[in-house]
């Protein structure tokens, strides 16, 4: 294991791992686990709504902006109509056609 503030080598000690270097101490097994990929997707997501996206003129409820784009979001009973979901191209707020 290495120390994750000095990087030196961390040595057991009791149920814990301890670092000579920096006095670093974890309890053993304990992984740190950065979240980055999830960030990244969602980013993804934000930019790919744009400029792919139909576009509509409507009125923007947040803000006032006149102009959305649109997609059509199919819910999962046969019988009931896909709905529209508008995102704002000044505020990015999102919002669906009742
Ligand atoms: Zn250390
Ligand atoms: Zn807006």
């Amino acid at each position: 294991m290495i120390c994750p503030g000095c990087k030196g080598l961390l040595y057991p000690q009791g149920d814990q791992l301890a670092c000579r270097r920096c006095g670093h101490t974890q309890a053993k097994g304990a992984v740190q686990v950065i979240d980055h990929e999830r960030e990244k997707k969602e980013q993804v997501v934000m930019d790919s709504v744009d400029g792919t996206l139909p576009r509509t003129t409507i009125i923007c409820d947040k803000c006032g902006h006149g102009e959305a784009t649109w997609v059509l979001r199919q819910t999962r009973a046969a019988d009931e109509p896909a709905t529209r979901i508008y995102q704002c191209t000044g505020c990015r707020h999102k919002w669906r056609e009742y």
